[in-house]
């Protein structure tokens, strides 16, 4: 038995004033055939999981590429298709396969590609023939197009938000695979469109009970999976949105009736799902009256992990002028401040411009006499058990005491190492500026005595009903009150 395996991820916010090449795929991951590491990144767990399988039962793993690039702007065209062919190319030279697994995100748009991961299924398809296995696992925060359903036979989310059981989605791609091949079951599948693009924290209810509930449901009968895509508001696409996708074995008619089933009620949270989002108004009214510490206020769409470039001042210039002093920020991204900060030097004071610099959404600019009080090259942080690079960062101090990472690697604040690793230590300071959605809920939750997730008007497309999407033309909630009477009608 011979099975190819390659991941190629990222995920696209098209209204990013970033753009994606293949410099990005190189500093963040890009691991050619037989260089991918022991451990596995988000999209690529489908390598570990194969590799830990092919050793115990003897088959032949054949490793394609595989890479990722932090979520930014669209991808260059070239870059791209430079990425597609390289795999495509390698999965010619390992014909015959019995199976091929891709480990994908799922959001990636390229100039003149809106479905990037259907174009790149398809064309397997076409190499591999109508009777050999796809396997494919994606990100929630995806898109699900009618050319990745039809053309793969196995379609696996991971379940969880923040992303803390991608192992178990790539364990799972890989053993429905298996089981596939040696004839123990006959994937079935059904896909329903819930129409609704909502943020879905499984870290809190209802989500929490919903994500219970499916996974019991796993292995029970012939029910084989069950995953959900969340959709990424940020992704100009025609299918953006959540779907449910349930497979069962040889049962077409319970998949079908069961993603119906789980559709509607996934619907019927709309709305209920998210921790409340306040103003920078309101966050630092309430940060100020409380006698918690430390405080963590997130600027929950001002977050790398969405594709913006993270260096929007809009939530610290409101804290300077509020007089705020005891605090930290990790982090702001401004590769061009970190180098001036590492040309004056440890303990250097010197008039400083960093942030708001990539956008006209992200605020001004900041100006201010600092001093330079800590450079770490290469600086990282944890993300669970994985580590996220930082590259060279800056520690600056404010002229009232306050405290800011510049950092040269974009990268969503995951974890309170980020700042520990730049010699501040994070429950020292009254308050923590952070950027981030959810991801940073595990590792922050377990020092911050209270956590406000601030709801800043800036670069990303947060809100759905004047977002203008060009590409979208279904219904969807929030855009449309009650989307399934605008078909029906
Ligand atoms: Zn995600």
């Amino acid at each position: 038995m011979r099975i190819f395996c390659a991941s190629i991820a990222t995920e696209t916010n098209t209204f990013s004033p970033l753009r994606t090449d293949f410099s990005d795929f190189k500093e963040s991951f890009y691991a050619p055939p037989g260089q991918h590491p022991v451990t596995p990144t988000l999209c690529s767990a489908v390598f570990t999981e194969a590799r830990l399988r092919a050793a115990k039962e003897g088959w032949e793993l054949i490793e394609g590429t595989a890479t990722w690039a932090e979520p930014g702007g669209l991808v260059n065209r070239e870059t791209y298709e430079q990425l597609r062919d390289e795999v495509l190319g390698q999965l010619r030279a390992a014909m015959p396969v019995d199976a091929v697994i891709l480990g994908l995100h799922g959001a990636m748009v390229a100039q003149g590609y809106l479905d990037c991961e259907g174009d790149l299924i398809s064309r397997v398809r076409d190499i591999v023939g109508p009777d050999v296995i796809i396997g494919t696992s994606y990100d929630p925060h995806s898109h699900l197009t009618e050319q990745r359903i039809t053309n793969a036979d196995i379609i696996v989310a991971f379940k969880e938000f923040p992303h803390t059981d991608f192992v178990d989605a790539g364990r799972s791609v890989v053993d429905l695979v298996l089981r596939t091949l040696r004839g123990e079951i006959t994937p079935t599948k059904a896909v329903f469109d819930c129409h609704m693009i909502e943020v879905l924290p499984t870290s809190r209810e209802p989500m929490r009970s919903f994500i219970d509930r499916a996974k019991a449901m796993e292995g029970a009968g012939d029910v084989l999976s069950v995953s959900f895509i969340h959709g990424f508001m940020a992704g100009d696409v025609p299918d953006l949105g959540a779907k449910v996708i349930v497979t069962t074995n040889n049962d077409p008619a319970k998949a079908n009736e069961l993603a119906q089933k789980l559709g509607h009620e996934l619907f019927g949270f709309r709305g209920t799902t998210r921790p409340s989002f306040v103003t920078a108004d309101v966050a630092l009214d309430q940060a100020l009256a409380s006698d918690a510490r430390p405080i963590v206020l997130t600027d929950v769409w001002d977050n790398p992990g969405g594709g913006v470039p993270g260096d929007s001042t809009i939530l610290l210039r409101a804290a300077m002028e509020r007089g705020l002093r005891d605090f930290a920020v990790g982090t702001i991204w401004d590769p061009m401040a970190v180098r001036i900060c590492i040309s004056a030097g440890e303990g250097a004071t010197l008039p400083l411009r960093f942030g708001g610099k990539t956008g006209a959404h992200a605020g001004a600019p900041i100006d201010a006499e600092v001093r330079v009080k800590k450079i770490r090259r290469d600086s990282w942080q944890y993300f669970g058990d994985s580590i996220v690079p930082l590259g060279d960062c800056a520690v600056i101090e404010l002229p009232g005491g306050g405290e800011v990472i510049l950092n040269s690697n974009r990268s969503q604040s995951f974890d309170p190492s980020l700042f520990s690793n730049m010699g501040i230590d994070p429950t020292s300071k009254k308050y923590l500026f952070i950027k981030s959605t959810n991801h940073f809920y595990d590792a922050f939750a377990k020092i911050a005595g209270e956590i406000i997730y601030v709801d800043v008007h800036g670069p990303y497309p947060s809100d759905p009903k004047t977002n203008g999407y060009r590409h979208l033309t279904r219904p969807i909630w929030p855009i449309v009150d009650d989307p399934f009477a605008a078909i029906a009608s």
